[in-house]
């Protein structure tokens, strides 16, 4: 019988009840230490005090206002992020895969109004994600998304990763878009490789291409900068947001260059909760602390701490992992066991690690936590990395 929540995932066995920071307790009192912040969404941990009084202040206040009317705190957040960012402009949406969708539409719709409605092409990489719903799973074309989805969203095609050559290839005068994660996240922690991104830029500026920044998993301070897109100086036409910056409470957003948006006028676009006043209020509080002055060079001082401790736990069990990757709190180690041995080790070992694609675990940790924090993550790590070198061995 079909249980009754749809069997789209394989849970883990375990039910936490609460958090703290960067620690889940289980329903049996269990203590863990959580590397995956909900897949890169707890940016701030768990019951941070500013994201629960921002909260419970706008819950009592009001709830849900309809887009029709002025959203103060939708207001503020725009002014925050367009302040924060090259953006002119933002679209605030509930989920990264409507960021998609909203990306995808703006792209298409600027050609159409510029007089190239055939440009409506966009340009993707093997091994992204950009969400679920049926564009953005055209999007990234992996046969494990789209297969039995069919018949697909046609205007996708996809090229091999960071593979500059093959974009030149494919971009004509039907490309609307490229769409690309400055580090791919369920592809595996992968960075694009140093410059990749500013050739990018530069091949769209050649051909008029727009540039969409998928930072649903790699913004809001993730890797050190705000977005990822920063570290190579590049500005792209549209940015897709998510995760992080409702730190836990659903909110995701869509940041364009006034050109880029200029087709997006009065009835083109809507969303019913999309910049809703409790996700915003909480988005400000998330914006406003990972602006205080020293937040990122605490997040880029924390993650060499936690990459040198990584980077020495690849020396010391070298049949487990095999390479440490990625930028920031953004960080993968490529498994030479099954990823999801790793994973499991890690829970038996109180340590909340999330699997990707390529045999990687990922570390995702809330950007908030300490210096004796991630030393404890390491000694479980360690736990979870020798209990599997054990199992090779025997
Ligand atoms: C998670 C993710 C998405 C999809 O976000 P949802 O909120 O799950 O719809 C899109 N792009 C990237 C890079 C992501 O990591």
């Amino acid at each position: 019988m079909i249980p009754s929540v749809l069997p789209t995932y394989n849970r883990a066995p375990l039910t936490f009840v609460k958090g703290e920071g960067a620690w889940l307790i289980e329903e049996s009192g269990r203590r863990y230490l959580d590397l995956g912040a909900g897949i890169a969404v707890n940016a701030l941990g768990h019951a941070h005090p500013a994201l629960v009084s921002a909260l419970t202040d706008q819950a009592n206040a009001v709830w849900h206002l309809s887009n029709l009317y002025h959203i103060p705190q939708q207001q503020a957040l725009a002014d925050k992020l367009v302040e924060a960012t090259s953006a002119d402009t933002v679209f605030f949406t509930n989920s990264g895969t409507e960021s998609c969708e909203l990306a995808v539409k703006m792209a298409r719709k600027f050609w159409y109004e510029a007089g190239f409605p055939e440009r409506v092409e966009i340009i993707g990489f093997e091994g992204a994600f950009h969400g679920r719903s049926t564009a953005a799973i055209a999007a990234a074309g992996s046969e494990k998304m789209t297969k039995g989805f069919g018949p697909l969203l046609p205007g996708f095609v996809q090229v091999p990763w960071a593979d500059l050559e093959s974009v030149k290839a494919a971009i004509n005068d039907k490309t609307a878009a490229v769409i690309v994660e400055p580090l791919q996240g369920e592809g595996g922690i992968r960075p694009l490789p140093a410059g990749v991104l500013r050739e990018l830029r530069a091949l769209c500026d050649q051909t008029g291409t727009l540039l969409i920044a998928d930072e649903v998993q790699s913004g809001i301070g993730r890797t050190g900068r705000l977005f990822a897109y920063e570290w190579e100086g590049v500005t792209p036409d549209i940015i897709m947001v998510a995760k992080g910056i409702g730190g836990g409470f659903p909110l995701g957003a869509v940041l364009a260059t006034e050109r880029a948006a200029s087709g997006m006028t009065a009835g083109t676009h809507g969303s019913t909760y999309g910049g809703n006043p409790l996700a915003c209020a909480v988005g400000c509080a998330v914006i406003d602390h990972v602006s205080e002055p020293t937040f990122l060079d605490e997040v880029n001082r924390k993650a060499g701490l936690l990459r040198q401790k990584l980077e020495g736990l690849v020396a010391e069990t070298p049949d487990v992992f095999e390479e440490v990757r990625g930028v920031g709190l953004m960080v993968g180690l490529k498994c030479k066991v099954p990823n999801m041995q790793v994973v499991s080790a890690g829970y038996d070992a109180g340590v909340i690690i999330v699997p990707a694609a390529d045999n990687v675990v990922r570390l995702l940790p809330p950007l908030t936590i300490s210096d004796s924090e991630i030393s404890e993550a390491m000694t479980r790590l360690e736990t979870a990395a020798a209990s599997l070198t054990q199992t090779a061995l025997v």
